[in-house]
């Protein structure tokens, strides 16, 4: 089978795809269904739409597809460039699908561009579950703006889940901001790092750390393994440090040789452990609910922003106050008020 055949043909050319017809929603929506990942893709490509005119076809998909697939596990993946995410990604969905279940695998990259360059990249790095049927794989929506990627990165776990993926992996690229908002739409969050170097030379804030499930030290083969293990345990012993978990867990820290597809299974069978200890205590039910009220604030709260600032009142009003605080004729803060009043 060719790569090719098998890679998101939403996604891989995103350009054109916006040039041919979109199908109609109702097709979209059977399609996402029953599992056709053509019309997946090309749901979710409406999905990461910019255009004002996607919107209310985007959300119709959207509520089709909602408390399809209550049973799907949602996970995220974070760790600084060159940790070896993709790698683990490649080595763990295949771990999934070779126990018949599906994986949906998208990323949180508030920096990435629509361009070839990035997405193929992507692909390349994931070779062997880019060509696995159970597997799809679904480069970062694009956007200007955090807030919009994680709020079409959210439809797009529901979508997948509609569509039968039983794992949903969210990979987040970089470190900042969207480990935070990855965090806030998943039921396991898990930090890979690297032995040898310290949290700030890896780049990683501490608030990453508390928000980890899990720790797993990627690279832990040849020269590596002894202090990859001595750093494991170090982990072990501090994790119980950081303050309980809501949701009763105790973060767990685990090595694993990506490359090697060492460690990789004990990693799954600790996620399994989580979600059905959570499962059976009701966490997993009540954090989702939890999530789900942080969400319609979060899109309530742009949904505002965006409404407001399209005002042609507010744009013009806006560029006199700006002018005046340049000024130093009103303060700022009289001038947000002033603003304000326009709506
Ligand atoms: P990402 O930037 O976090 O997605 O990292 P990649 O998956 O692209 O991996 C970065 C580099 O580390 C690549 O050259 C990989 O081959 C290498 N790498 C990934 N996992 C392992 C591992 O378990 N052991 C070793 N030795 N190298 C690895």
């Amino acid at each position: 089978m060719s790569t090719s055949k098998n890679i998101d043909p939403g996604s891989a050319s995103k350009i054109k795809t916006h040039r041919k017809k979109v199908p109609a929603v109702s097709t979209l929506i059977d399609g996402v269904l029953s599992g056709d990942k053509m019309l997946l893709a090309r749901a979710l490509t409406l999905i990461e739409s910019n255009k004002n005119e996607d919107r209310a076809d985007a959300m119709q998909i959207v509520e089709h597809c909602l408390g399809i697939n209550p049973n799907s596990i949602r996970i995220g993946i974070t760790g600084v460039p060159g940790v070896g995410k993709s790698t683990f990604i490649e080595a763990f969905g295949s771990a999934i699908t070779a126990q018949g279940k599906k994986v949906a695998v998208l990323t949180v990259d508030p920096t990435s561009t629509v361009s070839k360059g990035s997405i193929l990249g992507d692909k390349t790095r994931m070779e062997n579950l880019v060509r696995d049927p159970n597997a799809f794989i679904r480069p970062s929506a694009s956007g200007a703006s955090l807030g919009g990627v994680a709020r079409k990165t959210r439809e797009s776990i529901l979508l997948c889940e509609a569509a039968g993926y039983d794992v949903i992996l969210i990979e987040t690229v970089g470190v900042g901001q969207s480990e935070t908002v990855v965090h806030s739409m998943v039921d396991f969050f898990l930090l890979l790092k690297l032995a040898g170097a310290g949290d700030e030379l890896q780049g990683i804030k501490r608030g990453i750390v508390e928000m980890a499930d899990a720790i797993v030290i990627n690279k832990a083969d040849g020269a590596n393994k002894k202090q990859a293990s001595l750093a494991k345990a170090e982990f072990q012993r501090a994790l119980h440090l950081y303050p309980p978990k809501s949701s009763g867990w105790i973060p767990k820290a685990l090595s694993c040789s990506a490359i090697n597809n060492e460690g990789i299974i004990e990693v799954l069978q600790m996620i399994t452990d989580f979600i059905d200890k959570a499962r059976t205590d009701g966490y997993l039910e009540s954090h989702r609910r939890e999530q789900n009220k942080y969400w319609f604030l979060q899109t309530v709260d742009s949904l505002l922003k965006i409404e407001f600032y399209r005002q042609p009142e507010t744009k013009e009003k806006l560029e006199v106050l700006l002018k005046k605080v340049e000024s130093s004729e009103i303060s700022p803060f009289r001038a947000a008020e002033e603003l304000l009043k326009t709506y």
